[in-house]
């Protein structure tokens, strides 16, 4: 299992490597915060994991629906962007219960903004750069 661990990359096609891997080894019900910066990779990452789900549709950024579902994979996947909500109880509106008490795989960037809804086994990864190790460098910490 990718379970705590910190994984360094050095390209784009690397992050989405580890994404592959974690899309690949999901069960049914876990629920993921991806937590880094603008421009840190977590839409690569999530390319990677939708692709290591089986899922063959593009993946877009949530951002104007919240959250974005895919059903075409091995599991539903449901990819979620709440950067934008402006309270938890916008959660409540689009059944935010039902998506991560049920049977898919859910990916929440920016979750840190709703963490008091989160289900108490939400597992975290987070990506950051470190400039010193170079422009491409990146560290995934999965816990
Ligand atoms: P975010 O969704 O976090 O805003 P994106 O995935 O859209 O970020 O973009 C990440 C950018 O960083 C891309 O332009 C990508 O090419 C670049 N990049 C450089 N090195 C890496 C790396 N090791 N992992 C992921 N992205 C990287
Ligand atoms: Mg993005």
């Amino acid at each position: 299992m990718v379970e705590n661990m910190i994984i360094e990359t050095n390209s784009p096609e690397e992050t989405k490597q580890v994404g592959f891997k974690i899309g690949q080894e999901a069960k049914p019900g876990t629920v993921y915060a991806l937590l880094g910066d603008l421009g840190v990779g977590k839409t690569i990452f999530t390319k990677g994991v939708a692709e290591g789900l089986g899922i063959t549709e593009p993946i877009n950024s949530p951002t104007f629906t919240i959250v974005q579902e895919y059903e075409n994979g091995r599991l539903p996947f449901y990819h979620f962007d709440v950067y934008r909500i402006g309270d938890v109880e916008e959660m409540d509106e689009i059944g935010f219960d039902d998506y991560v008490y049920g049977d898919g795989m859910c990916l929440i960037e920016w979750a840190n903004l709703i963490e008091e809804i989160l289900p108490e086994n939400t597992k975290t990864i987070t990506i950051e750069k470190d400039l010193e190790k170079g422009f491409d460098y990146r560290k995934i910490t999965i816990e």
